[in-house]
C-alpha cells in the first residue's frame, strides 16, 4: 500500500513532491540508443533524484523513479511483505499507476544504498520488471550499473538489455510487440 500511496503523492498538484520536468536535458551513457523519440523524456540525474529523493522520505535503502511521456515523474518503494512472494520491487507501484494514468513511461531508474556505504548504486530491472517495462516498447531507458561512466551508471534501452526479448516472436507486423497486444 505504501508504495501506491507514493506515487500517487507524486502525481497530485498539490504534492511538494511532484516533479515536473518541462525540457529535456541531455542524457550520458544515451550513444548506443540511435532511435530515440525527439519528444521522448530521456534518462537524465533529475530521474535519478527523484528516486534518491523518494528513498530518502521514506527511509528506505531502495526506491525507483520513472518519467512519463508529458516529463512527469512517478516514485515508488518496494512492498514489503512478512511472505516474501508477496513483496513487489520498487518499480512495481510507479509503472502500476503509469498503466492506470493511461500514460506510457519512457525512462525507469532503480536506486538502492547498501548499509556499509553512504553511496548509492544504480542496478538494472529485475527480469520481471523488465518485462513490465516492456509494455512500452523496446525504446524505453533504463539505468544500468556501469564502472567505465564518470557517474557509475548510464542507460540503456530494454532493446539493448534484451535482445532476444521472447515476445517479439508475438510482435504485429512490427519488429516487437504493441501495447495493444500486450493487453490482449
Ligand atoms: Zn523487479
Amino acid at each position: 500500500m505504501h508504495a501506491v500511496a507514493e506515487v500517487r503523492a507524486n502525481v497530485g498538484g498539490a504534492s511538494p513532491h511532484q516533479i515536473t520536468i518541462h525540457s529535456q536535458t541531455p542524457t550520458p551513457g544515451l550513444a548506443h540508443a540511435s532511435s530515440l523519440q525527439t519528444n521522448r523524456m530521456d534518462l537524465d540525474q533529475r530521474l535519478v533524484d527523484a528516486a534518491i529523493d523518494q528513498m530518502d522520505r521514506r527511509t528506505r535503502t531502495e526506491a525507483a523513479a520513472v518519467y512519463l511521456n508529458d516529463g512527469s515523474i512517478l516514485t515508488s518503494v518496494c512492498l514489503d511483505n512478512l511472505n516474501a512472494a508477496a513483496t513487489l520491487c520498487a518499480e512495481t507501484g510507479a509503472i502500476c499507476q503509469a498503466y492506470t494514468l493511461g500514460a506510457s513511461v519512457t525512462a525507469s531508474v532503480f536506486v538502492c544504498k547498501w548499509e556499509s556505504s553512504s553511496g548509492f548504486s544504480i542496478l538494472a530491472p529485475c527480469g520481471i520488471c523488465q518485462e513490465r517495462l516492456m509494455l512500452w516498447g523496446p525504446d524505453v531507458q533504463v539505468g544500468v550499473a556501469d564502472l567505465e561512466a564518470a557517474s557509475g551508471w548510464s542507460a540503456r534501452t530494454l532493446r539493448e538489455l534484451n535482445p532476444f526479448y521472447w515476445g517479439k516472436h508475438f510482435a504485429d507486423g512490427d519488429t516487437w510487440p504493441s501495447s495493444a497486444v500486450h493487453a490482449s
